[in-house]
């Protein structure tokens, strides 16, 4: 597969290229040059297995990665998941994929735990012998997974940057108390965005690239400006999907409509992916939490950044810099000089606009209203959700209106996650964090994780967002 940049300069021959990349070198993002349809056949859906799905999915845009390889590294990367992979629970209309049960009960597992695996053969296919850096900036989960997925993988650093504050205690103890010896969590005085786009302005950097290209290592990345962690997400759609077929719930071919709760755009990009590859998807309904930049922009055609930003109780969302939708905006445009001149507008005067039809729905959700959603779910039906997948469901009523329609609903986290968000919104008694946790994994069955989870004495280490280059440099040429 061929690759171009969404901001018309860069071009790669091959996806191990794309892939080590991370990002082009015109700054843009990569996309594949040619989207095919995959179908999956009658005895194929009532066998059902999770990672034929993603084999036939990802060697549909990865076609010229080594099949036989493929193959051996999804078995691998999916087998630390449970039996049942992607449970799907319904309530009333709504049925929630529960993308939440890998190691670290966020749905980024379904794509960290592959994306080491994929630069693995990616290196052996360009003869690579320099030690792989990943650099990461996450919200919450993007690090946890990421360090999760790394772990163990020879020849890897991994450093990963999340904001001071707004992450919850499991997050936060996810990524300190990892155990894992190559990988590295520091905290950014600042939120997501800083860390964002202080990172992107050093994978844009190629005279650093090319400094630590000389000391031994690769510079990629493990954010969703990665394709290699866009394509394995377009898979659960599939599976989810026929899942729903296999169970008699919708007829092969139905039209179903998806809510996701966005952050990057990473998640509802995937989705639409599916669709281009054939999946019959109706609506998209992109759901924010106060943070509505997307609402506002899918409303109104303006993507405006200067506006206040928001710590909510759903922080893996609060981001006002939604790196994927430049590849949606591309696909949909088809123009590389419009996306060219968007982003330059949106570096110089942090707005944009764009005029056309976005052809899908954008709803918010209030921190209150949040946990509003989370309460009448759980008095409805006993079901506890977490508070992005709340967000979800509220964007989804909104969009329903009263319409008697199914909606898959992203479940993106376990509950336990955010468990003191979840305490407070279902009326539970408790005063700290730890007890909170306890109880909600009790009442979501997953007690398990707990047994996982380190949260004893954390040194959090605190750096400047000007400083990441130089605590890089000491951490991995020293
Ligand atoms: C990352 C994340 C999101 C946002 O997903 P994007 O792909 O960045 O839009 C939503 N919910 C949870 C729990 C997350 O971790």
């Amino acid at each position: 597969m061929k690759y171009y940049s969404t901001r018309g300069n860069s071009f790669v021959d091959s996806t191990s290229e794309a892939l080590l990349k991370g990002l082009a070198d015109d700054g843009g993002l990569f996309i594949p040059e040619e989207i095919r349809k995959v179908n999956f056949t009658d005895e194929e859906i009532e066998r059902l297995d999770y990672t034929e799905f993603v084999y036939k999915v990802i060697s549909a845009i990865f076609d010229d990665l080594d099949g036989e390889k493929l193959k051996i590294e999804i078995e691998k990367a999916y087998s630390k998941f449970p039996k049942d992979i992607l449970p799907i629970k319904n309530v009333g209309n709504l049925y929630f994929m529960e993308l939440f049960h890998g190691e670290t009960r966020a749905f980024k597992d379904f794509a960290l735990s592959l994306l080491p695996r994929l630069i693995k053969i990616a290196k052996e296919e360009n003869n690579i012998e320099e030690k792989t850096l990943i650099l990461t900036a996450t919200s919450g989960d993007t690090g946890s997974a990421a360090i999760s997925g790394f772990s163990g993988v020879d020849n890897t650093n991994i450093i990963v940057f999340y904001p001071t504050d707004g992450i919850s205690l499991i997050q936060r103890a996810q990524m300190i108390n990892s155990g894992s010896k190559n990988a590295t969590a520091v905290a950014i005085d600042g939120n997501f965005d800083d860390a964002q786009s202080a990172l992107k302005k050093i994978f844009n950097d190629l005279e650093f690239k090319k400094e630590l290209r000389e000391a031994g290592h690769i510079l990629t990345s493990a954010n969703s400006i990665n394709i290699g962690r866009l394509v394995p997400q377009i898979a659960y759609y599939f599976y989810s999907y026929y899942k729903l077929v296999k169970e008699g719930i919708i007829e092969n071919g139905e039209k179903i409509s998806v809510a996701v709760p966005t952050g990057n755009f990473g998640n509802i990009l995937a989705a639409y992916f599916s669709k281009l590859m054939g999946l019959s998807i109706e609506d998209f309904i992109c759901a924010s939490n106060k943070n509505n930049i997307l609402e506002d922009f899918i409303k109104t055609g303006v993507y405006d950044t200067n506006r206040e930003f928001y710590k909510t109780n759903s922080p893996s969302m609060d981001i006002l810099v939604s790196s994927n939708l430049e590849r949606y905006l591309s696909l949909k445009s088809g123009d590389s000089n419009e996306i060219y001149s968007l982003m330059k507008n949106l570096n110089e005067t942090g707005k944009f606009e764009y005029k056309n039809d976005l052809e899908m729905f954008g709803f918010s959700c209030e921190e209150e209203e949040t946990l509003k959603v989370i309460d009448k779910i759980y008095r409805k039906s006993g079901y506890v959700i977490d508070t992005h997948t709340a967000v979800a469901v509220k964007a989804a009523e909104k969009y329903l209106d009263g319409k008697d329609k199914k909606i898959l609903i992203a479940a993106t986290a376990s509950p336990v996650k955010f468990a003191m968000e979840i305490s407070k919104a279902i009326g539970l008694d408790v005063d700290d964090e730890a007890k909170a946790i306890e109880e909600v994994a009790k009442l979501s069955n997953d007690v398990e994780f707990l047994e996982k989870v380190n949260t004893d004495s954390m040194q959090e280490l605190v750096i400047d967002k000007e400083d990441i280059k130089e605590f890089v440099r000491e951490r991995i040429m020293c």
